[in-house]
């Protein structure tokens, strides 16, 4: 299947640059939806890729929310890349600030790969959020570790809503994939992503929370929790195997390693010393019941996340992608140089 030139959503934010980049340099002519084309900050960086890439880039105007705003752009693409989505924890209203944007742009910007009569493959942006809710859902649901065939059944719109908008999201994608026949859908599950950042005006949880721990929120101590952990560089690479392999199917959880936040401070601090605030040691608990207000996390949060471990198996990003994945001590000492050049922290 050739493909020239793809629609790509997201494309102004943490892995939405990386993607574009890697498109631009592979030769993809670029159509850029950004929300708002005025907004030049959004997506300077690209222009300047773009200056020594080998793909055109373009920059068309479309929001998730706006009924039929991506069917121009789309119209002529081969492919869409479909990465935007709210990513954040901090929120007033989970169904307009989440869940709206996520289902309704998934249908919003489908319905314009359908319309198009040209795009032939989808690759979504999902999440590991859409494979799993609690940490603690592996072992009530008696598992060793989550594959693609696990779903998320326990996250809604009052627990877990991020995650919950992930899964809904997904769904859709599939549902509305089965039911025509014209594009192939791929569909990428990163789990929590960290690594250098192009852009200075993402608000992703991944630069907030790394802003965060190195500013010292979590100098005092961190509670348990476990993530699967992966380099945005090879986000954005899974991203245009994804596109470029024909044999590729379904979906592909991404991560390199899975470990305990407080691990991951360890493996800067490994590098840093006391360069930074990081957080040492584990807040027990029985304590993070007590204080977990001031990390943003509720009771049957904590409850159901605080000491489980989690397990994500990888491995179908390897064999059917061939993604070979960049050390978790690379991507973070990447970030910590890059967030500490640009004054970040
Ligand atoms: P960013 O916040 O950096 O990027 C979000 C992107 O979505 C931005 O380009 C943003 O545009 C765009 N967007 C948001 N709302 C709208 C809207 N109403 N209309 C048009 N565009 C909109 O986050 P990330 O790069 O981290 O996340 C990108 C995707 O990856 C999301 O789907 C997220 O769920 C998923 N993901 C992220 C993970 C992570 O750890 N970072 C892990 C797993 C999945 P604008 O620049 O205008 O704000």
């Amino acid at each position: 299947m050739e493909i020239n030139t793809v629609m790509v959503t997201g494309g102004t934010g943490y892995i939405g640059s990386w993607v574009v980049k890697d498109l631009l340099e592979n030769g993809y002519n670029v159509r850029l939806a950004a929300r708002n084309k005025s907004n030049k900050s959004k997506f300077e960086h690209l222009l300047k890729i773009a200056e020594a890439g080998r793909g055109a880039l373009d920059i068309w105007e479309a929001d998730l929310l706006k009924e039929g705003s991506f069917d121009e752009a789309a119209k002529g693409c081969e492919a869409v890349m479909h990465i935007a989505s709210p990513f954040t924890l901090r929120f007033k209203d989970p169904q307009k600030e989440l869940i709206d944007p996520a289902l309704k742009g998934t249908r919003n910007v489908l319905n314009a790969a359908t319309k198009s009569g040209t795009v032939k493959k989808v690759v979504l942006t999902s999440s590991v959020a859409a494979v799993h809710g609690d940490a603690i859902d592996m072992q009530e649901q008696g598992l060793e570790e989550f594959t693609e065939d696990h779903w998320n059944q326990t996250s809604s719109l009052k627990h877990q809503p991020y995650s919950y908008s992930k899964t809904l999201a997904e769904k859709e994608a599939w549902k509305m994939h089965d039911a025509q026949d014209q594009w192939k859908l791929l569909v990428i599950n990163p789990s929590f992503v960290i690594g250098p950042s192009l852009t200075k005006t993402s608000d992703s949880e991944s630069i907030n929370l790394m802003k965060d721990m190195l500013g010292g929120k979590y100098k005092t101590g961190m509670p348990e929790l476990w993530f699967g952990f992966v380099d945005v560089r090879d986000v954005a690479k899974a991203h245009l195997l994804a596109l470029e392999k024909d044999y590729a199917e379904g979906r592909h959880i991404l991560a390199e390693r899975t470990m305990s936040m407080l691990d991951y401070a360890g493996i800067i601090g490994e590098k840093y010393g006391d360069e930074f605030k990081l957080p040492k040691s584990k807040i027990p608990k029985w304590m993070v019941y007590m204080i977990g207000w001031m990390f943003g996390m509720k009771r049957t949060f904590v409850k159901r996340n605080v000491d489980y471990p989690i397990r994500l198996n990888s491995e179908k990003s390897k064999r059917e992608l061939g993604l070979n994945y960049t050390s978790i001590e690379e991507s973070a000492a990447d970030m910590v140089e890059q967030m500490t050049a640009q004054n970040l922290i």
